[in-house]
């Protein structure tokens, strides 16, 4: 079974964060890139059977309901498991109960939904258009419709932050029925409303105190850390996200987007007048073994429980400790062998990144 991922690059607003590759929402630009969006999945679908769905952004729930019509329409292509996942990002200040009711209809079952803060004045510095009492009602109306399989992502690492205003944030999530927590720190990037400002980013040591104060907050409301950013209540962890995690194969489509499909691992055109004119393939690489491996370790160290060794074995045909210096970092206790699964110690998740690149140089 496969995954797949779709990108919808449109916004209604542009956050003074955000490097994603996005555009202002325009009603011809979206219908007619919904248009090359269903001759890309007809293309290259080859029919087999999708345990989860994606759609990603830039806003997907800018889009009209009658585009998101269409959307659902194309997405009727695809083969879907019985018991398949389909997410939805959403925007807090676009959505409405006619929108919830549609993607009810269509079988979304679950939301995630960008939050980042309830706080006025961070959504300020970080240019979100929505407030504390539109996101509370969001939730709530999902849950009335029967979607209850939220998600929000939040964000630290700003630099007008302390305990007091992360345990606001944190005290609203523990009033609301949220399955499913990714906290991420926010990363200065170049060609932001923020760099443009002269942003001053929050030292490390202040991030990685609050990081740990949010897991240990997040551990007592009863949420799993599972990866470094990630945080479910029991039976709740993405399905999709895991995809990506295991290093399993999945479909990426959309401008922008990328894919693994048949051990190709592709990314498509960031350019929306090429994509519209169905120019899709920006680049493409057949996988190695040696860089398959090298991504399981990347990918799966980011996972709490890190990666199962039996099942390194199966795929590679090797055992993990040969190709990677893991002995090293079990005899300095930054890792865990606790006989089945080889992970990170949690003490050192935050700082996952050296032990990673430590391991990589190790198997070249
Ligand atoms: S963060 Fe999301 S909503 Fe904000 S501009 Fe980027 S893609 Fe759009």
């Amino acid at each position: 079974m496969k995954s797949v991922y779709i990108h919808i690059p449109f916004c209604d607003n542009i956050c003074s964060y955000c490097d994603f590759n996005k555009f202002y929402y325009n009603q011809n630009l979206v219908d007619e890139y919904l248009n090359s969006l269903k001759n890309e999945i007809k293309t290259f679908y080859t029919g087999e059977l999708i345990n989860t769905i994606y759609i990603g952004g830039g806003t997907p729930s800018s889009l009209t309901i009658k585009q998101l019509e269409k959307l659902f329409n194309i997405i009727n292509i695809f083969n879907k498991s019985d018991d398949f996942e389909f997410t939805i990002e959403c925007n807090p200040e676009n959505m409405n109960v006619e929108k919830i009711n549609l993607l009810k209809e269509n079988n979304v079952n679950r939301v995630s939904i960008g939050v980042q803060s309830f706080n006025k004045n961070i959504l300020k510095l970080l240019n979100r258009k929505h407030s504390k009492n539109q996101v509370i009602e969001l939730i709530n109306n999902l849950n009335d419709i029967g979607i209850n399989n939220i998600n929000i992502d939040m964000m630290f690492g700003i630099n007008i932050e302390n305990i007091k205003t992360l345990d606001e944030d944190l005290d609203i999530i523990s009033k609301l029925n949220i399955k499913h927590i990714s906290y991420y720190s926010l990363i200065l990037e170049e060609n932001t409303m923020l760099y443009i400002n002269k942003y001053i980013e929050q030292d490390e040591d202040t991030n990685f105190k609050h990081y740990e104060y949010i897991c240990n907050k997040l551990k007592e409301l009863g949420y799993n850390h599972y990866e470094i950013s990630n945080f479910s209540k029991k039976g709740y962890k993405s399905k999709h996200n895991l995809t990506y995690w295991n290093n399993n194969e999945y479909y990426g489509f959309g401008c922008g987007a990328h894919g693994f499909i048949n051990n190709i691992r592709y990314e498509n055109t960031r350019s929306l007048t090429k994509y519209i004119n169905k120019e899709y393939k920006l680049n493409s690489e057949e996988m190695t073994k040696k860089i398959n491996m090298e991504n399981e370790i990347m990918l799966g160290l980011r996972k709490l429980s890190g990666i199962n060794k039996n099942d390194f074995y199966k795929k590679y045909n090797i055992d993990i400790y040969e190709i990677f210096s893991i002995k090293k970092y079990i005899n300095n206790k930054t890792m865990i062998d606790d006989g089945n699964n080889v992970y990170i110690n949690p003490k050192y998740i935050y700082v996952s990144n050296e032990i990673l690149v430590g391991l990589l140089e190790s198997s070249e």
